[in-house]
């Protein structure tokens, strides 16, 4: 059984052919981050054009990688949100267009059970798909989302808790800014704290203390901010100064980020007796996040599981492997299926 994950949500434009909803053919992914970076963020219409300009090209390439031709298409999976509007209906659109004309049937995708399906994917060759195990406490971080889920037996997914404020991925890009590292952040600041001291900035770990399982980064930001401030590194004639020391603020707020998602993501085990945690989104690429997380749970006695860092970020085969996973379960969508920028989580299948 072939599916179509087709995933157009923000700036990554992607194709992908996957098999038994598991087993990926062909992932093939065109990210715009260059195009969008000198403008320091995602410029939404830009990324609409984008996307309408890429997607038969790379729909084609992802046919060929697989080896496959579009009658062999079995099911048409589409991001359908959460996401920019105007990226989403292109690839909404080409789905309901493609389902259409092949005479298949067609299902809208939650964009974050996406990424949290990226943890049961398996490339071409022969190893095995890694089997999902409940119950499960998911852990989405991402450039729009840093969100705690409970993941029920058969793939049911409750919510737990997330940010009051900006996203983790949001944080990053945001500071990565503000030091003047371009967009995306997170990458660029992964690699800088490798060689900094995560303890020579005291940074606020915020909400750690009380027992909810939500987030808040924006105050984190405005603590880096002012710290620039206070130190007059925000002066371009002190440029050189603050360069010497990126590596040691890149890794301080790093630390201060992680620490708060380790010690949720663990109690949100813990609250629901979770064996097993699944890390999901683009920040699930973070080297620091994904040894801490690995660090604490191996101590608490749980699994750790996080995607390879390409299926981390955006891309179709994450779409398709939830997609079929809903179709499995009886979902079918209609050709009035529309994008929604919000869409209700639990009735994701
Ligand atoms: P959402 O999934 O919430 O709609 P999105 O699709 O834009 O948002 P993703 O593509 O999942 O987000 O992830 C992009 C984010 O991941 C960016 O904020 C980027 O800075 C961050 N990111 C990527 N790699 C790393 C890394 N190594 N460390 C930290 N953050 C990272
Ligand atoms: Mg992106
Ligand atoms: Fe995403």
């Amino acid at each position: 059984h072939l599916t179509l994950g087709i995933e157009t949500s923000c700036d990554e434009t992607s194709f992908a052919v996957v098999a038994g909803g598991r087993r990926i053919l062909a992932n093939v992914i065109l990210s715009q981050t260059g195009e969008h970076g000198r403008y320091g963020g995602v410029v939404p219409e830009l990324a609409s054009r984008r996307h309408v300009t890429n997607a038969v090209p790379l729909l084609q390439e992802a046919l060929a990688r697989s080896g496959i031709t579009l009658a062999e298409v079995d099911l048409v999976a589409v991001t359908r949100g959460p996401g920019l509007v105007g990226a989403l209906l292109v690839g909404v659109s080409l789905a309901k267009a493609l389902a259409w004309a092949l005479d298949k049937p067609l299902v809208g995708v939650h964009h974050l059970a996406g990424h949290i399906y990226a943890n049961f994917l398996a490339g071409p060759g022969d190893e095995p798909a890694p089997e999902p195990r409940y119950p499960a406490v998911a852990l989405v971080v991402s450039g729009g989302h840093t969100d705690l889920f409970h993941l029920q037996e058969g793939g049911g997914l409750a919510w737990l808790g997330g940010t009051r404020d900006d996203a983790a991925g949001e944080a990053f890009d945001k500071v990565a800014r503000e030091l003047g590292l371009g967009y995306p952040g997170g990458p660029v600041i992964d690699r800088l704290a490798e060689r900094g001291d995560p303890q020579a900035f005291p940074f606020p770990r915020a909400m750690l203390d009380d027992d909810s399982l939500d987030f808040s980064f924006s105050g984190l930001k405005t603590a880096v901010l002012y710290e620039l401030e206070r130190r007059g590194w925000r002066d371009p004639q002190r440029r050189g100064e603050l360069e010497a020391r990126l590596p040691d603020l890149a890794a301080s707020f790093q630390q201060a980020v992680v620490d708060v998602l380790v010690a949720k993501t663990l109690r949100a085990a813990r609250q629901v007796g979770a064996r097993q945690i699944y890390l999901a989104g683009g920040v699930a690429a973070n080297r620091r996040l994904r040894r801490d997380l690995e660090a604490a749970a191996r101590e608490a006695g749980l699994n750790l599981a996080c995607p390879p860092p390409v299926l981390c970020t955006d891309n179709g085969a994450m779409i398709a492997a939830a997609g079929y996973a809903a179709w499995r379960r009886g979902r079918r969508d209609g050709l009035e299926l529309d994008v929604d920028p919000d869409p209700p989580l639990d009735e994701w299948f």
